[in-house]
């Protein structure tokens, strides 16, 4: 297969997924939609995972680690509700394809991951798709961004058994998380509102992420 085949052959697949895997369920935002039909899931898979790079389902990143089923991205970035004014905080790089899906929407991303490999391979992707608004930080994103600084919207890709306290603290009032909450193999995902009364939690559906490993959240 030449290069624009193999190219084409993944549009069309992309398209698909949009199609069957999110349009089919319950995606419905304009935006999030666009954003999952533009970016080339295909760089953020292994090579061996080529032809899978539209399935689905998770697949493995290498690490013990995994690159989200597309539905799930679709899902969390809809729960986040982003707009162009948007500071995130991300909290598990991984593969770099949810930093790209919502740098897409919001003004800046800030994502963190603890496994080094995987957040420099994640940059040099982003490098690769001209993608400028996303700073990134290696180390443990349970203890919240290394700067002072408040985020519009938090999103966590791994389950820990409740939300760290240094990121609600970094979340602003009126700001939105969403988080895999629960044990290994049960989880719930739900969304965080921080009012000034307090927290509003609301369960979204169940969900199988990977462990937040951290000082606030699994031990090693
Ligand atoms: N959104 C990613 C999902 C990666 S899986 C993608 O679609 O590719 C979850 C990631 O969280 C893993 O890469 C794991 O190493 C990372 N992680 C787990 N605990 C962490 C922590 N405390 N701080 C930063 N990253 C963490």
């Amino acid at each position: 297969m030449t290069d624009k085949e193999q190219k084409d052959k993944f549009t069309l697949e992309r398209q698909a997924m949009v199609r069957a895997q999110l349009k089919k369920r319950d995606i419905t935002a304009p935006a999030v939609l666009e954003a999952m039909a533009d970016v080339p899931r295909e760089k953020f898979v292994l090579d061996e995972h080529l032809d899978m790079a539209y399935y689905d389902g998770p697949l493995s990143i290498g690490y013990g680690q995994t690159i989200s089923q597309p539905y799930i991205v679709a899902l969390m970035t809809q729960e986040l509700k982003i707009d162009k004014n948007c500071d995130v905080l991300e909290i598990g790089t991984g593969s770099g394809y949810q930093t790209t899906i919502i740098a897409k929407l919001a003004k800046e991303v800030f994502t963190i991951e603890r496994i080094e490999p995987l957040s420099l391979k994640a940059q040099r992707t982003l490098e690769e798709l001209n993608i400028k608004n996303v700073k990134f930080h290696i180390g443990d994103g349970t203890c919240g961004w290394h700067e002072d600084k408040k985020f519009d919207r938090i999103i966590i890709t791994a389950a820990a058994s409740q939300m760290p306290t240094p990121l609600l603290e970094q979340l602003k009032i009126g700001g939105i998380a969403v988080v895999p909450l629960g044990v290994e193999y049960i989880q719930e995902l739900v969304t965080i509102e921080k009012t000034a009364g307090g927290l509003k939690t609301k369960p979204v559906c169940g969900c199988r992420f990977v462990k937040l490993i951290g000082k606030f959240g699994y031990p090693e």
